[in-house]
């Protein structure tokens, strides 16, 4: 068993049995992976209410013989708290998206210190979604600024497809259909 201590960002919450949950983390020292964190359910858990989703947090994570994770301890992140009033509705919703792209774009296990430093600037710096959206396809090697539809070739990008990691201009991209996040 190995013990890690890291800073991480909530990306899902789920329940898992009877009073454990399930968390995906994109933490700075492993990338993403998930843990389970016991008692998670029970009313008086601490755990629980710094573990949902776009929360920062330091972690500290016990990594199992049989592979998984386990949270033995969690924090809330002082330097990059993100549920106080500070934080506008509209900062609060574009965050929640992030974590949701990043949940689907990225494989487990696979530390990027450059994608962890984003995370970090978009949790403390008001962007719209967009904007939120082209930060992060660039941390994931997919810079919209120099890239064409993939349908009919023209520079006018709009969307981005997750289903084959495409580009597309707003008319392309209404025949494609759902998947797509709005880079305009
Ligand atoms: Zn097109």
């Amino acid at each position: 068993m190995t013990e890690h201590y890291t800073e991480a960002f909530v990306l899902d919450k789920s329940d898992f049995r009877e009073h454990d949950g399930m968390v995906r983390l994109y933490t700075e020292e492993l990338g993403k992976i998930s843990a389970r964190a016991r008692g998670l359910k029970k009313i008086l858990s601490k755990s629980s209410a710094h573990l949902e989703p776009f929360n920062f947090v330091r972690v500290r994570l016990m990594h199992m013989k049989s592979g998984y994770f386990q949270i033995i301890d969690v924090l809330p992140h002082h330097e990059i708290s993100v549920r106080d009033k500070k934080k506008s509705t509209r900062h609060c919703g574009v965050l929640l998206a992030m974590a949701e792209f990043i949940d689907r774009m990225t494989r487990e296990l696979h530390p990027d210190q450059y994608l962890w430093h984003i995370i970090k600037r978009l949790a403390e710096v008001e962007v719209d979604e967009a904007t939120m959206y082209r930060f992060l396809l660039k941390a994931f090697g997919f810079d919209p600024q120099y890239a064409t539809c993939n349908a009919c070739a023209c520079a006018s990008v709009a969307h981005f497809l997750h289903d084959d990691h495409g580009f597309y201009c707003a008319e392309c991209a209404s025949k494609t259909g759902a998947n797509a996040v709005s880079l305009v």
